[in-house]
């Protein structure tokens, strides 16, 4: 449940509020309004008589939350949240554009992508050093090797960096380095991993699991909300169907019943969701229109000699070409850019 207190709330009548909800066993989460201080607090709620809690002084109204993911819910802060890093922002009318290759594969393909990327418009650099493969004899990332290249790609353009988390074992290392962490589409439901990265204080851009709903998704992000960390981002990149010309099914109906469902913003890629380059510039103008906050593009300097998804990843002039057509409508839709 959401409980708004009054905006002349004293110090004292703070405390003895959260001193009844710990004691009732709710979780307490503050959120700073502009004006009045916000508690999500999680619990079992049939402990608690809605009306004694809005007669305890300093409470103003008491707002359940009725769906299962409680953090992530609309409720908790309607006018959306920002995640800001920076100069990328995404969210609360902020579009951001990150793009990069899928891999990282040496200092040179790097920089050149980064230094085109820059000159372009994006954002924010996105570049994989420990990649989930479907064959465990398909080039895996550099590594360590892969996210120390990011951050000198990193110095030199200014960009942030998301990079993807795999396993528990290398949250510390990853954290190290990215601004942001990736969790993939493999992992949404790796229930373990989402508490770690909850647990730390970098952004999270949490993928749509391959054949997840849209609920076990907000769920996901409830897993790691619900140790502390809220700067999430949802990230749609398709999800299986019986459909088989494109590599996903793009889902693109998900960005706006997600925004009448979450605050959380939700960036599109387009890349996965396809598999196919001459798909990804009418699929991310869709998602602007749609209502996304922002993409997530691949791009290399030589797609066709690229070591991973070369083949649903754009070069410099077509990623170009993407950011000009993308500005024009995301200022259509009233989004910063
Ligand atoms: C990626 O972004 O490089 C990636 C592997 O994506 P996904 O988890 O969506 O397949
Ligand atoms: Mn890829």
């Amino acid at each position: 449940m959401i409980i708004v207190t009054n905006q002349g709330i004293t110090g004292e009548q703070w405390e003895n509020l959260c001193k009844k909800l710990d004691d009732w066993g709710f979780q307490i989460h503050v959120i700073q309004g502009v004006e009045k201080k916000v508690i999500g607090a999680v619990g079992d709620k049939r402990r608690v008589d809605f009306h004694f809690l809005e007669n305890i002084p300093g409470v103003e109204k008491v707002i359940p939350i009725l769906s299962p993911y409680k953090l992530a819910a609309k409720e908790i802060k309607p006018e959306g949240t920002v995640v800001e890093v920076g100069d990328l922002k995404i969210g609360g009318g902020y579009f951001g554009i990150i793009a990069g290759p899928c891999a990282v594969e040496s200092e040179s393909q790097l920089f050149e992508t980064a230094d085109g990327l820059k000159k372009a418009g994006a954002k924010g650099l996105r570049g994989g050093a420990f990649k989930p493969r479907t064959s465990p004899y398909s080039f895996q990332g550099l590594e360590e090797e892969g996210l120390k290249i990011l951050s000198r790609a990193r110095e030199r353009s200014g960009l942030p960096i998301v990079t993807e988390l795999m396993n528990l074992t290398e949250l510390e290392l990853v954290a190290e380095y990215a601004d942001i962490i990736q969790i993939g589409t493999r992992n949404m439901q790796n229930f373990g991993l989402l508490r770690a990265v909850g647990r730390q204080s970098k952004p999270v851009l949490l993928k749509r699991g391959l054949a997840a709903t849209v609920e076990e998704w907000l769920m996901a992000a409830e897993y790691i909300m619900a140790e502390g960390n809220t700067q999430v981002i949802l990230c749609e990149r398709g999800i299986r169907t019986f459909e088989t010309a494109t590599r996903n099914t793009l889902d693109l109906s998900a960005i706006p019943l997600i925004k009448s469902m979450s605050h959380l913003p939700v960036v599109v890629d387009p890349s996965h969701g396809t598999g196919k380059r001459k798909l990804v510039l009418p699929m991310a103008k869709a998602a602007v229109v749609a209502g996304a906050d922002g993409l997530l593009i691949e791009v290399h300097p030589d797609p066709a000699n690229a070591w991973s998804d070369g083949e649903q990843s754009l070069d410099l002039p077509q990623f170009q070409d993407l950011i000009t057509q993308v500005a024009k409508l995301a200022a259509f839709e009233g989004k910063i850019i």
